[in-house]
C-alpha cells in the first residue's frame, strides 16, 4: 500500500534507511529525506486529484515504491493494469511494459514518466526486421520475449514471460522456433528443455539484457568465500554459466518468493539491484549482498517526472497506439493466455 498524506522526512527516512545497496541514488540521508518528502506528498495528492494509479516496476527508485498502488514485474502490472478502474495510469517503468498495459487497455489513458525509457532488448530489434525474418524462416512458430514493442509483438505468434518462457515453448506443438529478442534466454530455454529430453529446433535473435549480462560466475564463487549459506538467485536473462551456479532460477515475481521462503543469512539477488532494495524495504531483517547492477531506464524515473505527468504530461508521456497495432498485439499476448492455461 502507498504511504498516505501527510508524509514526514522521518517516516520516509525510517522506511528508506535500510537500503543500502547500490550508489549515490539509492542511499538515503535524514537529508536526502526533506528533500523528497515534499514530492511524496506532492504525487500522493496529485494521484487523487486526477483518479490516477501509480504501477511502478521492483527495479525503479526505491522512493517511487513508495507511492505506488501496485509493485511488481511487467506481467503483473500489465494485469494490473486491466483490474483497475482508474482512467489514467501512470507507469513507472520502460516504455513497452507501458506499451503492454495500453495493448491491454485501448480505453485508458497510459502515461509512462522516464524520459530515457528504452531498454536494451526491446530496442534490439524493429517490427520491420521480424517481417525479414519471418521470409527467412517460413516454417518457425515466432515467440516474443515480453520485452519487445507493441510494433514486435504485432508481427510475432505468441508472447511469454521469463516466468513461462520454458512452459510455452515445450507447448507449441511446432519443432521450429525462432525466439527473440533474448539470445541469453534462448539459450537457457534449450537446456532446460534439453533437460527433459526434449528437442527442439530453437533459432535465435542476438540481443541482451546489458544489466543482466554482466554477471559472471566469479562474483558468485568470491561472494560464496564471504558469506556462509549464501543463497544466489538468478534470472534466466543471465548467461547459462551463472544459472549454472546458482540456487534458483526465476522470474523477479519467483525470485521474491523464493527470498520469502528460504531463511538464510544471505541472499544474491542477480537482477537489476531494484530488487534488492525492494526486497530491503520489505523485509529489512534481510541481507543483501553483492553490488548493484542498474538499469539506466529504469532509473531514468523520478519523483519529478511522476509529478509532471500528473500535472501535465508532454504529448511523449503518453501512449499512442494504432488501432491495428493494437489488435495484433493482442492476438500475440492472447496466445501467451491460452497456451499458459
Ligand atoms: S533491466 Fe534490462 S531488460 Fe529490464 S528494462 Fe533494463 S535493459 Fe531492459
Amino acid at each position: 500500500m502507498p504511504l498516505s498524506v501527510p508524509v514526514t522526512p522521518d517516516l520516509l527516512f525510517d522506511r528508506l534507511k535500510h537500503i543500502k545497496l547500490g550508489g549515490a541514488t539509492c542511499l538515503y540521508t535524514h537529508e536526502k529525506c526533506e528533500e523528497l518528502a515534499p514530492l511524496v506528498n506532492q504525487v500522493l495528492e496529485l494521484k487523487k486529484e486526477k483518479e490516477a494509479v501509480v504501477l511502478a516496476h521492483s527495479y525503479v527508485n526505491p522512493e517511487l515504491l513508495l507511492v505506488a498502488d501496485f509493485v511488481g514485474d511487467s506481467y503483473e502490472l500489465s494485469r494490473k493494469a486491466q483490474q483497475t478502474s482508474a482512467p489514467t495510469i501512470v507507469f513507472a517503468a520502460v516504455k513497452f511494459m507501458a506499451e503492454t498495459a495500453k495493448i491491454l487497455n485501448p480505453t485508458k489513458r497510459v502515461l509512462v514518466p522516464g524520459k530515457m525509457n528504452g531498454c536494451s532488448l526491446a530496442d534490439s530489434i524493429t517490427g520491420e526486421q521480424v517481417r525479414a525474418l519471418r521470409k527467412q524462416y517460413p516454417d518457425h512458430t515466432f515467440v516474443c520475449y515480453i520485452n519487445t514493442t507493441a510494433e514486435v509483438k504485432a508481427e510475432c505468434d505468441v508472447c511469454v514471460t521469463s516466468s513461462n518462457v520454458t512452459r510455452i515453448i515445450e507447448a507449441i506443438p511446432n519443432q521450429n522456433i525462432y525466439f527473440l529478442p533474448d539470445k541469453l534466454m534462448a539459450k537457457n530455454v534449450q537446456n532446460e528443455l534439453q533437460k527433459k529430453n526434449i528437442y527442439k529446433n530453437i533459432a535465435w535473435w542476438d540481443g541482451t539484457c546489458y544489466v543482466h549480462e554482466d554477471y559472471d560466475p566469479d562474483m558468485i564463487r568470491y561472494l560464496r568465500t564471504q558469506f556462509q549459506d549464501l543463497k544466489v538467485v538468478s534470472h534466466p536473462e543471465c548467461h547459462e554459466s551463472v544459472l549454472a551456479h546458482s540456487d534458483y532460477v526465476g522470474s523477479t515475481s519467483q525470485m521474491i518468493d523464493y527470498v520469502n521462503k528460504t531463511s538464510s543469512n544471505a541472499f544474491f539477488l542477480l537482477t537489476e539491484c531494484g530488487l534488492s532494495s525492494r526486497l530491503q524495504l520489505e523485509s529489512p531483517s534481510k541481507t543483501f549482498v553483492g553490488g548493484c547492477t542498474m538499469c539506466r531506464y529504469m532509473k531514468s524515473n523520478t519523483l519529478q517526472d511522476l509529478v509532471r505527468v500528473l500535472q501535465v504530461p508532454d504529448p511523449e508521456d503518453d501512449i499512442s497506439l494504432s488501432s491495428d497495432i493494437c489488435q495484433r498485439a493482442l492476438k500475440c499476448i492472447e496466445e501467451m493466455f491460452r497456451y499458459g492455461k
